[in-house]
């Protein structure tokens, strides 16, 4: 039986006395909103020491202002399937903090869109953008479509509708989307060639994860995943160890699952797990990734044909945390490991674990690993590759330049051993040695704080 949220919230330190009024009046402000008020009382419990070294932040309001979407924008995206039906979605675009740079964050096409969930999105990407030490600002977007089932015709039908609405408030300086679940090459091409056609301009910059014809970035594709296994590798290196030979635990099987499952293979680790939401594949001889990606991206097929294909073992009911592992990368969705998910890793002996989703493990969970002393790295640095790669794009795109496979993925490995060494010196220098969740809310919150000092209160 896990712990409820509130034997979580008896158990976790009460936050600092300055911040307890802000989580309040966020969870007022914001009714339901439950994905959102977790993600905020993530962070507002890192920012105690903050806080007391430095009031400045608090007496200017910073933290209030930080937790206050700048603009918020939701629409209705009407369109017409293949029988001639009207359907009705919602649009979001949630404009979250630009003191650092234009917005910057994906779009998620999927039937659990809501508010509260892009608002914990775009929260959490204010941070994990800071922390790669680039120009961006944090937002995110999206819609509750559902392209599972839909024909190409109505994908490319509703990606137009979805455009023709968001486009007024997208540029290249100004609001510069990305994919997400359910957003990948091809929903970003048929969003970039309606926003071309009306506003009559080839803005490469106003989108990232473009196809490599038409603008787009080499390694962007497998940057998310592969950046949380650099990143992952660091955190070994701190042990002293690497993924030779380890056993790896992965859930998902989209974009950051299967490109997490090739990076771990290239440094010779085997990846035992995959999963999609009707259930999850254990295959011990190492997961099949040409397999996989035909299965899951050439013919939108499920992880039950790559099972039955393979031979390999499908469940429908559980989850692959009971699977036995040194190392796991939940790479699915938010909240998709619980404490007991987490207790079971422990009790099996997994030693690392690294967020390539954002947000997938509960506070629960998280406070499992802390206790039992399993390293653990938040998506907002962990997974922070994707974004990271997005803002090399918009470099090649305002220089009209491309650049090698080989220098770009090398730019990504050295931002991620950057983010990671930023993360643990932050952590020493505010009395949480070993916390990457310290590390990196507070080394992002840091510069983004400074810049909104600097630019006053607007
Ligand atoms: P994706 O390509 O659409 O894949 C999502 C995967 O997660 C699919 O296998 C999907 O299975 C599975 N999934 C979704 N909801 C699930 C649920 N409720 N239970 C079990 N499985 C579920 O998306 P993605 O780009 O890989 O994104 C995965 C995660 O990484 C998200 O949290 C996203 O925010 C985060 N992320 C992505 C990027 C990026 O660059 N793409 C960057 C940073 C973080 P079904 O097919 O059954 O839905």
């Amino acid at each position: 039986m896990g712990l409820t949220k509130w034997d979580y919230v008896r158990r976790v330190p009460s936050l600092h006395e300055r911040l307890a009024p802000v989580f309040d009046e966020v969870v007022k402000r914001n009714p339901g909103e439950v994905e959102f008020h977790q993600a905020v009382r993530e962070v507002l419990e890192s920012l105690r020491p903050v806080v007391a070294n430095h009031p400045e932040y608090a007496d200017a309001e910073i933290i209030r202002r930080m937790c206050e979407p700048e603009r918020q924008i939701i629409f209705r995206v009407p369109w017409v399937d293949d029988a001639g039906r009207v359907q009705l979605n919602r649009g979001f675009r949630v404009e979250f903090n630009s003191a650092l740079g234009p917005y910057k964050g994906g779009l998620r096409f999927h039937p659990s869109v809501y508010l509260g969930i892009v608002k914990f999105l775009g929260f959490e990407q204010i941070f994990k953008n800071s922390l790669t030490g680039m120009p961006i600002g944090g937002g995110k977007g999206g819609s509750d479509f559902d392209p599972k089932g839909r024909t190409e015709a109505e994908v490319m039908r509703f990606c137009q509708s979805f455009m023709t609405e968001l486009y007024r408030h997208l540029g290249e300086h100004t609001d510069v989307p990305a994919g997400d679940i359910g957003v990948g090459g091809r929903e970003i091409g048929y969003l970039f060639g309606q926003y071309k056609r009306i506003t009559n301009r080839y803005e490469s910059g106003v989108l990232t994860g473009k196809g490599l014809t038409w603008g787009g970035s080499q390694v962007r594709t497998e940057a998310t995943g592969y950046g949380l296994v650099f990143f992952a590798e660091e955190m070994l290196r701190t042990y002293g160890d690497s993924f030779d030979g380890k056993n790896v635990v992965v859930s998902g099987s989209g974009n950051v699952a299967q490109y997490a499952i090739e990076k771990v293979h290239q440094s010779g680790g085997r990846v035992v797990t995959c999963s999609d939401s009707d259930g999850y594949v254990v295959d011990e001889a190492g997961i099949d990734l040409d397999l996989l990606k035909e299965i899951k991206n050439d013919l939108r097929g499920r992880v039950r044909d790559y099972a039955n294909k393979r031979g390999a073992a499908f469940a429908r009911e559980g989850t692959v945390w009971n699977v036995p592992c040194d190392i796991a990368l939940p790479c699915a969705t938010q909240n998709e490991l619980d404490d007991s998910d987490a207790a079971a890793l422990v009790g099996n002996g997994c030693r690392v674990v690294a967020e390539g989703a954002n947000m997938p493990c509960t506070p629960a969970a998280t406070q499992v690993f802390a206790e039992a002393g399993v390293a653990f790295a938040p998506g907002k640095a962990a997974n922070a590759g994707g974004v990271a790669t997005s803002a090399l794009e918009m470099q090649q795109n305002a220089s009209r330049d491309s650049w090698t496979f080989e220098h770009t993925e090398q730019r990504l490995a050295e931002i991620m051993r950057a983010i990671h060494d930023r993360c643990v010196a932050t952590a020493d220098a505010y009395g949480s040695p070993g916390s990457y969740t310290a590390g990196a809310n507070i080394a992002g919150f840091i510069q983004v704080a400074d810049a909104m000092l600097a630019l006053g209160v607007i």
